[in-house]
């Protein structure tokens, strides 16, 4: 990790004795701060908190998704807190996750692969487990277990069963066999003599829980169909995260995380896979919380906000997630006349249409933030919830790179209420 990621960092320290210079909150950072550049704010207490609730919550093995957010400081308090597996996809991935937690079980779970990658995680990081969702990648796969003389029954591979989900990101469309192809893909493996197990993932931001159910009815058909035997059911990731809503309408419903986990653990049982280990995939539902960026308002034009970050740094998830991202505001102090606040000192929350740092005309959310009407030029907003797929999705794109952290102690949601939040309780007291 390089010193210029910190926001302060001693010159003369060496990498490994460099701390995130450290605050409270994301507003005594961005004060003490004024920074001009977007600031990452880590939350490391939240993170170990929210992987530990997980942990609590899932009867089985979980495995991080680590493409949700690699940064080598959120896979060591991930490892610090019990997370003892990962699910990976490339030699990026599996080097980040060994360097992080050495003794930790990495899963493959990308169903289509490089041969030169298969290679490397049998031979180098000794990956047993991997999926897939064609006979051509089991072919692939058999090559090389040939190669490096393994015993085919030590590997054990997961067909990736296509479901139809309900998540703000549909990934069935993009891997997984059909019901039938899928039993046709275990009876060829258990042919071959290795191990075979099922998987699914049902998408992102799944906040329908009969989603995971219509996921493990398929599975029990495939089973049937394949009459072979089943080491593990992987349920996938799309555990849903807390965002923000609108606060001029009602809450929409979403399931504490307990209800997703017991709609699953029905259909589980209900299908006849309670006695099977099972696997979950989590990413977002982890790793969102853990944290926001502070970014400054570049330039205020009537309901038009330009700021220095947007879709090409981190906040990609939400243009294209359709996910409303909390919002605090962080007026400037050293600002002293507002316009548009009205004789008690409050100002209305007001949608603002929010303009990315690039030239780039697509970097436009396609989701308002919602602002006391006094924000203005100078001003700072810290976003938060932006842990999951915003580090890991940030281009270069025109020069623009985010990569200043710092450390928080307290959670986003702390203190006095982000105005674009709109928790149900605050809602009375906004004004419309
Ligand atoms: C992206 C991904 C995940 C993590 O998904 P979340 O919605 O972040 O929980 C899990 N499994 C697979 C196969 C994935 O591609």
């Amino acid at each position: 990790m390089s010193q210029s990621r910190f926001a302060i960092a001693p010159s003369s320290a060496p990498p490994a004795a460099i701390a995130a210079p450290r605050f409270a909150s994301g507003r005594e950072a961005a004060l003490e701060l004024r920074p001009d550049q977007p600031v990452y704010c880590f939350r490391p207490h939240v993170l170990a908190a929210d992987a530990r609730a997980f942990l609590d919550a899932f009867p089985g093995k979980t495995a991080y998704a680590v493409k949700t957010n690699g940064e080598p400081m959120v896979l060591d308090v991930l490892a610090r807190a019990g997370i003892s597996a990962f699910d990976v996809a490339s030699p990026a991935e599996f080097a980040a996750a060994r360097a992080a937690a050495p003794g930790a079980e990495l899963l493959y779970m990308h169903p289509v692969k490089a041969q030169s990658d298969i290679r490397l995680a049998l031979e180098h990081y000794r990956i047993r487990s991997t999926a897939l969702d064609h006979e051509d990648e089991v072919a692939k796969i058999v090559r090389i277990v040939r190669a490096l003389d393994l015993d085919p029954e030590d590997l054990t591979l997961f067909v990736r069963i296509a479901s139809k989900g309900d998540a703000a990101y549909e990934l069935s469309k993009k891997f997984g066999a059909a019901p039938g192809h899928a039993a046709e893909l275990l009876q060829r493996i258990h042919g071959i003599g290795i191990t075979c197990g099922l998987c699914f993932h049902v998408g992102s931001q799944v906040e329908d829980p009969d989603t995971y159910a219509r996921a493990v009815a398929v599975a029990a058909e495939v089973r049937a169909a394949a009459g072979v035997p089943i080491v593990a059911l992987d349920v996938g990731g799309g555990f849903p995260a807390t965002y923000a809503h609108n606060p001029r309408r009602p809450a929409p419903p979403m399931p504490p995380l307990a209800d997703i986990i017991s709609g699953l653990m029905g259909a589980v049982e209900r299908h006849g896979f309670a006695g099977t280990p099972l696997v979950a995939e989590p990413g977002r539902v982890i790793v969102a919380r853990s944290f926001s960026v502070i970014v400054r308002v570049l330039l205020k034009k009537g309901q038009r906000l330009y700021i220095n970050d947007g879709v090409w740094s981190s906040l990609s998830d939400s243009w294209t997630g359709k996910i409303l991202l909390p919002v605090r505001h962080i007026p400037d102090p050293a600002r002293r006349r507002r316009p548009g606040r009205g004789a008690s000192g409050s100002s209305r929350i007001e949608p603002f249409r929010i303009y990315g740092a690039t030239c780039d005309s697509v970097d436009v959310l396609s989701r308002p933030f919602y602002l006391p009407e006094s924000v203005d030029t100078g001003d700072w907003i810290e976003i938060g919830h932006i842990g999951a797929y915003s580090l890991s999705l940030r281009t270069r794109f025109n020069g623009f790179y985010p990569d200043t952290f710092v450390e928080v102690e307290t959670p986003f949601e702390a203190g006095d209420a982000p105005e674009g939040f709109a928790e149900p309780e605050r809602r009375g007291g906004v004004e419309e």
